[in-house]
């Protein structure tokens, strides 16, 4: 894949990037190497500085980086706005709270005393995808640099601007050559890459099929690893829930970036008493989104990443209509210039279709009749995937145990799978292991050293 920003709006080239050559990259893992025998001696307090200095520089330049994000990737504008704040949060989140994370935990063994220091592991490898091109990369680099790593980021090929971006925020914060490093690769030398000695650890955000190549060469050299995949969260609707305030998640949940989300809800499952209610008033709004241009804020649905994305999705659903699926709206292409797909909602689905098992990664819904709870649990857990799942219920206790039997990394009641600096995310089966975010994902790549004294 050339690294290139393509303006998905238009389907024009914008910029294309040259691709690092082997040396370059070899002079850059050096440095990163070097940097990290400073960094880790360093204090939380300088790390902070600079974390914080970045969050700054994010909301000082918000306008213009989130513009950035809408040409590279479509996202719409207000929706960029709002991810350059998240991102923002993140860096000040682990800047604020790094050191209380990481203090010894003391020990209360049966002979002597002993306690568990955290201690940096050296150069973390990061790739990440272009769906939410800061916020991915936030949550990967800030814990690590606040934990005393340095970071080599490649990140998908598409979003070359923003990736440039990001690395240019650190220099004008102050950070020392190495501490957070570009590589402008493809994803099959970003795997070759992972045996590199120099690199101790190494994360993913992508498909399972990228994350499946890479975590093989890290299981192939003893690398900890983190993989954050695909998801195809259900969104399971209760005869008591409110259903109007279902609705509205409803569509938020499937179309929120343009229904290019890893947890996004895609699998809509509404029990018998009020499918019915459910499915007529969601199918209006889907049907009566605005689609247009991601600058202007009025559209509500822009354009998929790219043309490939676009047409892969079509072929996800006309393979499914094969099989025999129903598309209830949509299912097309629109008539105008750019990676535009229809809102689509998909009934008649079962075990054997495409829909039923893959993710679609669009503004294509999904939707499932089922008899009663049981069913709908059943129905939730009939996935290769275990990312996130979202139940509305007015009865909170009956969402909470219905929530304990769920396979998934995320459960949210009475609203779509979400994401914030203080709360976990991540998943089970096919959508990887490791946490990234909270407290949790700050010690995903530290060395918890043992310290006994006698
Ligand atoms: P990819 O997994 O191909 O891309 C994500 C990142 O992985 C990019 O930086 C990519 O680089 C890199 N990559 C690709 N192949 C490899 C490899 N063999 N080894 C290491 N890194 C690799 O996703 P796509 O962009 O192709 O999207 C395909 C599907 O993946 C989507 O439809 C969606 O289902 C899922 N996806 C999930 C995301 C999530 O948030 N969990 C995000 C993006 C996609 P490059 O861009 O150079 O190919």
């Amino acid at each position: 894949m050339a690294i290139q920003t393509v303006n998905p709006f238009t389907n024009k080239v914008v910029q294309t990037f040259d691709e690092m050559t082997d040396t370059t990259i070899d002079v850059l893992i050096a440095q990163s190497e070097k940097t990290f025998s400073t960094w880790k001696q360093t204090t939380y307090k300088p790390r902070a500085e600079i974390l914080h200095k970045v969050a700054s520089l994010l909301r000082e330049h918000k306008e213009k980086l989130a513009a950035t994000i809408t040409l590279e990737m479509g996202k719409l504008i207000a929706q960029a706005e709002g991810e350059i704040e998240l991102s923002a949060a993140i860096f000040d989140y682990y800047a604020t709270n790094a050191e209380e994370f990481l203090a010894d935990k003391h020990l209360d063994p049966e002979f002597g005393s002993a306690y568990v220091r955290n201690s940096p592991l050296g150069v973390i490898f990061g790739v990440e995808p272009w769906n939410f091109p800061f916020y991915q990369v936030a949550r990967f680099a800030a814990p690590n640099l606040m934990v005393g790593n340095t970071v080599l980021v490649k990140h998908a090929s598409m979003v070359p601007q923003c990736a440039a971006a990001i690395e240019d925020l650190f220099t004008l914060a102050g950070a020392p050559n190495g501490l957070y490093t570009n590589l402008y690769i493809s994803g099959e030398r970003a795997s070759a890459l992972v045996s590199d000695k120099r690199i101790k650890g190494v994360a993913l955000t992508g498909s399972e099929a990228a994350g499946a190549s890479f975590a093989a060469e890290a299981g192939k050299y003893l690398k900890k690893s983190v993989l954050e995949l695909g998801g195809n969260d259900a969104f399971i609707i209760l005869e008591d829930a409110d259903i109007d305030k279902a609705v509205e998640w409803a569509v938020i949940g499937r179309i929120n970036n343009n229904g290019e989300c890893c947890v996004a809800s895609k699998r809509f499952i509404a029990v018998e008493a009020i499918a019915d209610e459910f499915l007529e008033k969601f199918t209006e709004k889907m049907e009566n989104l605005i689609v247009g241009d991601p600058m202007d804020p009025k559209t509500e649905l822009g354009p998929m990443s790219s043309e490939e994305a676009a047409v892969h999705i079509i072929d996800q659903i006309r393979e499914s209509v094969d099989a025999g699926a129903t598309i209830l709206i949509g299912g097309t292409r629109s008539d105008r210039i750019g990676a535009f797909v229809e809102p689509t909602i998909l009934t008649d689905l079962k075990p054997g279709i495409l829909a039923y098992h893959e993710e679609i990664f669009g503004p294509v819904a999904s939707f499932y009749r089922v008899k009663d709870e049981a069913e709908a649990i059943a129905l939730a857990n009939d996935s290769d995937y275990g990312l996130g799942c979202s139940i509305f219920t007015q009865d909170i206790n009956r969402g909470e145990s219905i929530a304990s039997k769920i396979d998934a990394g995320m459960v949210f009641i009475n609203h779509p799978t979400w994401t914030q600096a203080d709360l976990p995310f991540g998943g089970t089966k096919n959508s990887g292991y490791g946490r990234e975010l909270s407290e949790l994902g700050i010690h995903e790549f530290v060395n918890k050293k043992l310290i006994r004294v006698s």
